[in-house]
C-alpha cells in the first residue's frame, strides 16, 4: 500500500540529526522557555525576513492569539475563505468575534475579487489562508487592506517557505501564523506552533499573552493564556527548518511529475499563479465522480486523502451562523469533488510512478 504520508520516512533521513537534538535538551535540565526556543525562534525569523517570532502551542493558538493581540472581539468580523480548515475559522470565533465566508478562487485560495463586497463598518481583518501550500494573491489582499484600515492576519499553517513574486508567505500581512503539526511542511515531532510579526507592540502582546499574559513574572498585565512551544520540540524544530528547503524541492518535484505525467481526462490537476512558488503540503485534485477515484486508487494501492469533505459553514458547530447548503456553492463544489494525492518527503520515486499510473488508469 502507498501511504498518504510517510512521517517514519520523514524522520529516518534526518533520525541522528533529531536525535542528537533530543539528546541535547534533555541532559540541559532547562525544558520550558529557554535557549532552545530562542534559537529557533531567531532562526525562523531570519528565514523569513521578518523581526519578530513567537513560539506557541500550535497553530490554532497562533490564530487565536492572534485576532486577541489585535483586540478583535465581539461585534467584530474576520474575513475569511470558506473552504478552509475550521482551525482559521475557529480563531476568530474563539475571542467572540464573527467570520465572514467569501468564496475561493480557482487557486484554492480566497479570492480577493469577492472580498470588498463583504466589508462592512465591523470588519477588522482579512485572513487569507495559503492553503494546500500556495500563496494567495496577497497583492491584491494587501491593496484592499490597506484602502479600508482592516489587519491582515495570514494563516499559513500549510505553507511555510511558500513565495509570492520572491517574498515568504507570513511576511505579507500584520501577522503570520504558523502551525508545525508533524505532517506540516516544517513539522516537529509534536505539537507546535508559532506568529511571526514586525510590530514590536504586537510581540510584546503576543509574547505575554503565551505565558499567562506575564512579562515579569508574578506581574500579569494582560489575561493569558498557557501556550508555550516546550524545548524538546523547538530543539526538532531546529533540525526541520535546517531541511525546509529541501522538503519543499522535494514535494514539488513529485508535484511537477504529477501535473506533467497524470493525463487523465477525468482529473482536473491544480493551477498555479503567476509568481507563486508553491510547495506542495497537499496535491489536490478535482474529478466529478471522485468517490469513483478514490475507491479506484485505493484497488490500485494508493491511499488518498479529501481536504476537506464538509466545509466549516456546514459544520455542526457553526449552525448558529445560520448558513445552509448553497450558501457557498464554489466550496461545497471542492468538498465534494477534491481528491489529495500523495506527496511527502522521501516518498520513493517507484510510488510516485504507481500513483500516475493507477491516476491514469481511472476510467478506462
Ligand atoms: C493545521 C492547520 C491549522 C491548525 O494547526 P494546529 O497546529 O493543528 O492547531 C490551521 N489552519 C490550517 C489551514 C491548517 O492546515
Amino acid at each position: 500500500m502507498i501511504e498518504f504520508v510517510s512521517l517514519k520516512r520523514q524522520f529516518d533521513l534526518y533520525s541522528s540529526e533529531y536525535e542528537e537534538a533530543a539528546l541535547r535538551t534533555l541532559r540541559s535540565g532547562w525544558y520550558i522557555m529557554g535557549k532552545e526556543l530562542e534559537t529557533f525562534e531567531t532562526q525562523f525569523a531570519q528565514y523569513l525576513g521578518v523581526k519578530y517570532c513567537v513560539g506557541l502551542n500550535s497553530g490554532l493558538d497562533a490564530l487565536t492569539l492572534a485576532v486577541r493581540a489585535l483586540g478583535i472581539g465581539s461585534g467584530d468580523e474576520v474575513i475569511v475563505p470558506a473552504n478552509t480548515y475550521i482551525a482559521s475559522v475557529l480563531g476568530i470565533t474563539e475571542n467572540g468575534a464573527t467570520p465572514v465566508f467569501v468564496e475561493p478562487d480557482e487557486y484554492f485560495c480566497l479570492d480577493a475579487d469577492k472580498i470588498e463586497s463583504v466589508i462592512t463598518p465591523r470588519t477588522k481583518a482579512i485572513l487569507p489562508v495559503h492553503l494546500y501550500g500556495q500563496p494567495c494573491d496577497m497583492r491584491k489582499i494587501c491593496t484592499i487592506a490597506e484602502k479600508h484600515g482592516l489587519y491582515i492576519i495570514e494563516d499559513c499553517a500549510q505553507s511555510h517557505g511558500a513565495r509570492l513574486d520572491g517574498k515568504p508567505t507570513g511576511t505579507f500581512g500584520t501577522i503570520g501564523c504558523f502551525s508545525f503539526y508533524p505532517t506540516k511542511p516544517l513539522g516537529a515531532l509534536g505539537d507546535s506552533g508559532a506568529v511571526v510579526t514586525n510590530d514590536p507592540v504586537l510581540y510584546d502582546r503576543l509574547r505575554k499573552l503565551r505565558n499567562y499574559g506575564s512579562g515579569t513574572k508574578y506581574i500579569n498585565e494582560l489575561e493569558g493564556v498557557n501556550s508555550r512551544l516546550d524545548e524538546v520540540q523547538a530543539a526538532m524544530l531546529q533540525v526541520g527548518l535546517k531541511h525546509l528547503d529541501y522538503g519543499n524541492a522535494y514535494r514539488r518535484h513529485i508535484a511537477e511529475r504529477y501535473l506533467s505525467e497524470i493525463r487523465s481526462p477525468l482529473i482536473v490537476l491544480p493551477k498555479t499563479r503567476q509568481g507563486a512558488e508553491h510547495v506542495y503540503h497537499i496535491f489536490g485534485v478535482l474529478a466529478e465522480n471522485r468517490d469513483a477515484l478514490q475507491k479506484h486508487m485505493e484497488e490500485c494501492g494508493v491511499k488518498t486523502l479529501i481536504h476537506y469533505p464538509i466545509p466549516p459553514h456546514l459544520q455542526e458547530c457553526y449552525a448558529r451562523l445560520g448558513h445552509k447548503c448553497g450558501s457557498f456553492p464554489i466550496s461545497e463544489s471542492y468538498a465534494k469533488t477534491e481528491l489529495s494525492l500523495p506527496v511527502y518527503v522521501g516518498m520513493p520515486e517507484e510510488d510516485v510512478d504507481a500513483v500516475i499510473k493507477a491516476a491514469n488508469s481511472f476510467g478506462v
